[in-house]
């Protein structure tokens, strides 16, 4: 076959991919992805992978799915596309926003349209404050956030995230935006008692509140479980005592549930499970199962009201808000959930059968911190974890591991060193067993690799 060569040089000569280092990825070429079925990819060369991230945290339905597609075709040629702008609707958009609405609950009333989770943070930014200006407070302009944070890759997403290495491009964050630590009890705290813990990462809200003076603070926003991030689950007792901090100085949530909406974690938002009211939540990805890119903001009544009755116009909006063939991809893609009872399954069956796989999968010799919740995961590969002591970063183990998951046919994601997955909300128990074999097999080739190489 020579496609693979061909479409190699051509990409290497015109395609700028996203966080890539191109210099690196000439070298090798690209891996060509070519068709999907079900859980698994395949690429150019006929090789056959498991994909346990879903793509990047979107296909929950699995790939191949006819319903979408066909779906798609039928609202294509009714309605390709019309705007919302000039006090005009459609029916997909308007049918989406009600459903929306059914499964966030009583806390909400309206839904704000983009195309991806970046945009949706755009909008958040911009509508909390025009929240505050609207109620005469605006001075309430600074947004907290966290370190590892991933909110998107707009100039206001990267700035409400925590990477370092985006901020370090670009002259980010903007002003205006502040972070706090996050609540990752393997890597800060191991010893502690975990609820203890929870606590006191919750506190650091609080300090920072104090810090920027109360009536200065516009919002704080968080995933529910940190993806990008390295999946990072906090204790339980964190998100109610961040939602009681929040109340006590009035200022609004916003739960960016791009990853954890649509079911990943058992409920249809992230933090429906975890304890939190979020004023605000950001969602993409899961919404259509990366059929089409559709994101939005799912505004609760708190903001609604007041930017209905006296906010005038809201001067912000994409020329795809509301676009017909991705509202009608994503009600399609919200009756397979419902229909095949995908979301309930992940909270009794598949989340609770991974979480059994994972407490096993721990005593690995190279696996620390391993953490479930619905179908994420995520564990740390550790030097020494008897004595906590991890791997010197340079040395990129987490690479080295993820080069042994491709080799085996699995896609595993690297994040420094933490390996994450969030399987698609079809996986099956039996294919659990087949993505934890796969575990195993990559880890041994990783440990075999590491001492061969003299770096255990
Ligand atoms: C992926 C992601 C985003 C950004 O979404 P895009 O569609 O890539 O713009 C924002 N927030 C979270 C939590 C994400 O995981």
């Amino acid at each position: 076959m020579t496609i693979t060569k061909d479409i190699q040089a051509i990409d290497s000569a015109h395609y700028m991919h996203p966080f890539t280092d191109h210099k690196s990825l000439a070298a090798k070429g690209a891996r060509i992805i070519t068709k999907a079925e079900g859980v698994y990819i395949w690429d150019s060369e006929g090789a056959k992978i498991f994909d346990a991230m879903s793509g990047l945290w979107c296909v929950n339905v699995g790939y191949g799915r006819k319903a979408l597609v066909d779906t798609a075709a039928k609202q294509m040629l009714e309605l390709p596309y019309y705007n919302s702008f000039f006090q005009t609707t459609n029916v997909p958009a308007v049918k989406l926003a009600e459903k929306i609405i059914k499964l966030a609950g009583d806390n909400y009333s309206h839904v704000f349209f983009s195309s991806s989770g970046s945009e949706s943070n755009d909008t958040n930014l911009r509508m909390v404050r025009h929240y505050w200006t609207t109620l005469g407070q605006p001075e309430r302009t600074v947004i907290i956030s966290r370190n590892n944070a991933y909110h998107g890759s707009t100039v206001a997403g990267a700035s409400l995230g925590g990477m370092g290495g985006m901020h370090a491009q670009g002259g980010l964050p903007i002003p205006g935006i502040v972070h706090i630590e996050q609540p990752y009890h393997y890597g800060l705290a191991p010893n502690e008692d975990r609820d203890a813990f929870g606590i006191r990462a919750a506190s650091w809200l609080e300090d920072k509140i104090l810090e920027v003076g109360a009536d200065k603070v516009a919002a704080f926003i968080g995933e529910p479980v940190q993806g990008a991030g390295g999946v990072i689950i906090p204790p339980k007792t964190y998100w109610p005592e961040i939602q009681r901090i929040c109340d006590k100085y009035g200022i609004l949530l916003i739960c960016d549930e791009v990853i954890c909406g649509f079911g990943r974690l058992g409920k249809w938002f992230g933090s429906q499970l975890l304890g939190a009211r979020p004023d605000l939540m950001t969602f993409a990805k899961g919404v259509t199962s990366g059929y089409i890119p559709l994101g939005g903001v799912v505004v609760g009544k708190r903001v609604a009201d007041v930017l209905i009755d006296k906010g005038g116009e809201f001067n912000h909006g994409y020329t795809y808000s509301g676009h017909p063939v991705a509202c009608a991809v994503a009600l399609a893609n919200i009756e397979i959930l419902e229909s095949e009872g995908l979301v309930d399954r992940v909270l009794h069956e598949t989340g609770p059968y991974l979480a059994e796989k994972y407490a096993e999968l721990a005593k690995h010799p190279l696996v620390g911190g391993a953490e479930t919740c619905g179908l994420v995961a995520g564990f740390v590969l550790m030097k020494d974890k008897q004595n906590h002591i991890a791997f010197d970063e340079a040395l990129e183990v987490g690479m080295i591991c993820r080069g042994h998951c491709f080799a085996n046919g699995l896609i595993m994601r690297a994040v420094g060193d933490r390996m994450i997955i969030a399987p698609p909300l079809v996986t099956t128990k039996a294919q659990i067993d087949e993505m934890i074999a796969l575990i195993y097999k990559c880890l041994d080739a990783t440990l075999l690799d590491l001492k061969t190489r003299g770096l255990l």
